[in-house]
């Protein structure tokens, strides 16, 4: 999932030749701002290899199966999935891929381990966690209520969240299963903390970057583990640095479109987290806000009135991140035992 600015919709993308035995299917995300997942194909001496597979839903499986068509190739003829994160839209058809043509998945393990979490997460114990850490961020209780509420009704109307436990692991600075192909699997941790760029060696130079470097939106950076020591926004802001010294010749990336200057738009989104960083220092040097109130004071993509529960929950969860790494750098700390929890500069 990334963060989407309103913008006039662009035209739909289309299933294309990229060269080099790569092709782009846009798989359709329903209902969301984003419009598609560009899924790649890889050609490779075992068959196609997909990059990330899509939604789960009807319309996002039939546009991967008739793209697959278009490219050359069929459902049943892909060897393998390479998934550059454990979100529904890159990862969701995984497991549908996997049961009609019996290709493998291959994910990073610290996005294996998130799935292992989701698969088994009991829905009781994660309302309860999430009513805990909103609590001590200070919300509302109609906030309190709404999550409630969001909980409930997803219940009632989704069947619950299920991900293809993979059967490869993708390991930093090895080549990925691509057989005839030299894919460099590139940890870029962030987004999600198993997120993974996958690029494409002898003599290609793309960068194929999932939702780690995408050209006019910037993807979620969320509190996805409260451990103490976690740092989503630092090890962000190093899988930029780390992406922006690799030799690219082009960026691929999951959403949006191609473009070539990948350490340039890895410097400006990395700008873009220090002027937040500034603007949440100074916030703290003014008063000792709660997370609550720092979310609602940040910048969103439309007024905080307007942000829906889920929406204010990714907002907390992003100035969670940012906080934590104001922590992390000595800038910032948690007043003694606040209840909701106040931050101050330092
Ligand atoms: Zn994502
Ligand atoms: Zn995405």
């Amino acid at each position: 999932m990334t963060t989407a600015p309103d913008r006039p919709t662009p035209p739909a993308p289309r299933v294309a030749d990229l060269g080099n035995g790569v092709w782009t299917v846009p798989v359709p995300i329903p209902n969301n701002p984003l419009g598609c997942t560009l899924v790649y194909v890889l050609e490779t001496d075992a068959g196609p290899v997909l990059v990330d597979s899509g939604w789960d839903d009807p319309i996002s499986y039939r546009a991967l199966v008739d793209g697959l068509v278009e490219v050359g190739t069929s459902i049943e003829d892909v060897h393998g999935v390479l998934v550059t994160h454990a979100h529904p839209d890159h990862h969701g058809l995984s497991e549908k891929v996997r049961e009609v043509s019996g290709a493998w998945v291959a994910l990073h393990a610290a996005d294996a381990e998130q799935v292992e979490q989701i698969n088994n997460a009991p829905r009781a114990a994660w309302l309860r966690h999430h009513l805990e850490v909103l609590t001590l961020a200070g919300a509302p209780q109609d906030a309190l209520d709404a999550l409630t509420g969001l909980r409930t009704a997803a219940a009632g109307n989704r069947p619950r969240l299920h991900y293809a436990v993979p059967d490869r692991e993708l390991v930093h600075g090895e080549l990925a299963p691509a057989p005839g192909r030299t894919v460099r699997t590139v940890w870029t941790p962030g987004h999600t903390p198993g997120h993974v760029c996958l690029h494409l060696e002898g003599g290609d130079g793309r960068l194929l970057s999932g939702d780690h470097l995408l050209p006019s939106i910037t993807p979620h950076i969320g509190l996805y583990d409260e451990a103490e020591e976690a740092d989503p926004l630092g090890d962000f802001l190093a899988s930029l640095t780390r992406v922006a010294r690799l030799p690219i010749t082009g960026v691929l990336p999951a959403h949006e479109h191609a473009f070539t200057d990948a350490a340039g738009r890895a410097a400006e989104v990395a700008r873009l987290h220090e002027v937040r960083l500034a603007a949440l220092h100074a916030r703290l040097r003014a008063a000792s806000p709660t997370l609550w109130q720092i979310a609602e004071g940040m910048d969103w993509n439309r007024p905080w009135a307007q942000l829906g529960a889920q929406n204010r929950q990714l907002a907390l969860s992003e100035a969670a991140a940012h906080l934590r790494h104001l922590v992390k750098r000595g800038r910032a700390t948690a007043e003694p035992g606040g209840d909701p929890v106040r931050y101050t500069a330092l």
